[in-house]
């Protein structure tokens, strides 16, 4: 396959200039728009016409221009024909999930997916007659032999929420071409670095409230896929983005396209930082989680997945064993050592770090957790870019001899 760079990708779609020729795009704020000619209004709405086909914007639920920008770069950095741009990352997996799922369907699923997706599937779905079968998601077998003459979703992280296990994204994409189902991969963990859809995805969703915007001041999601599935989602009678609602505020979306330029050097830069994060507490002997270290179970997958130069990503895990010991090195972490927040979320600049087992995946139940082998005391960090990195070394190597994960 043709090398892509998807920093390359978005710099070369970035040419849209503002209204007076500014060098960012204009802000449009306009909820309605000017219909010029009357007749060319119901051309609109039966869908003769739209802003790209000679006719015009018309409501800001359906298109608006500034949305349309960002629609564009992320189309682009995802290597796919469009982008749906939303106002939460759950509202991109909602609606693309139920626009392929109708009452009766079924998803075969990872089982180490975020705690709201996974509540989404297990509780509110089958309320909707809609069905889901959780497997391993480093397995692709366990997919394969999940599926039912009903499936028509397969759904996955491209690194699974918190204990990172890395899907094989070539081989889920082949299985469900295959069987003609819909790969959906959530690449929240992994922009730029990981592009699914040019590894065989249907459909990518992201929650922009990470990298994508980088900066921990907003919510916001995106569904990117092909043209068809675009309109299908905007569809005036049935589209799921369209009827659902949940789209961006142009305001939010001018936010995120200015920092779409400089995403491939954070997102680097995280790497770097948590690939010697990792190799630091690995070479203390403390158990640590990264897909960038060679004991991670899919280290050699990820690199065959990898776009070049972008690293592993900046979430890493360090397995505590009980809450109490994680709650420890939380506390000295923050507190003490100033070296990172303990906060949920991820894909700040700063470090954030919380006890998954509790927080973000606590809809999990703890059988099920420890089905899946999540473990109460496992602290997940997502690695930001302040501060100098020896210093940084320094504050997470005192801290964990502190809190007796490594002899003193
Ligand atoms: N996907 C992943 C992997 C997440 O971690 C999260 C939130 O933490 C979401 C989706 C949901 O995104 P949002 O909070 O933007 O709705």
């Amino acid at each position: 396959m043709k090398k892509f760079d998807p920093e390359q990708a978005v710099t070369e779609a970035r040419r849209e200039f503002g209204e007076h020729g500014g060098v960012t795009p204009s802000i449009e704020r306009s909820s309605t728009f000017t219909v010029m000619e009357p007749g060319v209004m119901p051309e609109i709405f039966s869908g003769k016409r739209g802003p790209d086909r000679g006719g015009c914007y018309l409501y800001s639920r359906h298109f608006n221009p500034t949305v349309d920008v960002l629609d564009r770069y992320l189309a682009a950095m995802e290597g796919m024909e469009f982008a749906v741009c939303t106002a939460s990352g759950m509202s991109a997996i909602v609606c693309s999930l139920l626009q392929l799922c109708q009452q009766g369907d079924h998803i075969v699923a990872g089982n180490m997916v975020y705690g709201g997706t996974h509540a989404l599937l297990k509780e509110l779905l089958p309320q909707m007659g809609v069905t889901t079968t959780f497997v391993r998601p480093d397995d692709t077998e366990s997919f394969e032999r999940a599926i039912r003459p009903n499936t028509r979703v397969i759904y996955a992280e491209t690194v699974g929420n918190p204990t990172l296990p890395v899907a094989d994204i070539p081989a889920l994409g082949s299985l469900a071409r295959a069987r003609g189902i819909t790969l959906v991969v959530d690449n929240t963990f992994t922009p730029m670095i990981v592009s699914p859809a040019r590894l065989g995805a249907h459909v990518v969703v992201y929650s922009m409230t990470k990298f994508i915007n980088g900066a921990s001041d907003m919510i916001a999601g995106c569904i990117c896929c092909s043209r068809d599935f675009g309109h299908a989602l905007y569809d005036l009678h049935t589209g799921r983005v369209m009827l659902l609602g949940p789209t961006i505020d142009p305001r939010m979306a001018f936010d995120i396209i200015q920092r779409l330029p400089h995403l491939g050097l954070r997102m680097r830069e995280h790497s770097r930082r948590a690939l010697a994060i990792a190799e630091r507490l690995s070479a203390l002997g403390v158990k640590v989680i990264y897909p960038g270290l060679p004991s991670h179970p899919q280290h050699e997958l990820f690199k065959t997945m990898a776009n070049e130069d972008y690293g592993f990503g900046g979430m890493l895990a360090i397995d505590c064993q009980t809450a109490k010991r994680a709650e420890q090195l939380l506390s000295v972490l923050q507190n003490q050592e100033k070296f990172g927040l303990i906060a949920v979320s991820l894909g700040y600049f700063d470090t954030l770090m919380s006890c998954s087992s509790s927080s973000t995946s606590s809809e999990i139940s703890a059988e099920e957790q420890s089905q899946i082998g999540l473990s109460p005391g496992l602290v997940r960090l997502s690695v930001g870019y302040t501060g100098a990195l020896e210093a940084r070394l320094e504050q997470v190597e005192r801290a964990v001899r502190q809190v007796g994960l490594v002899a003193r």
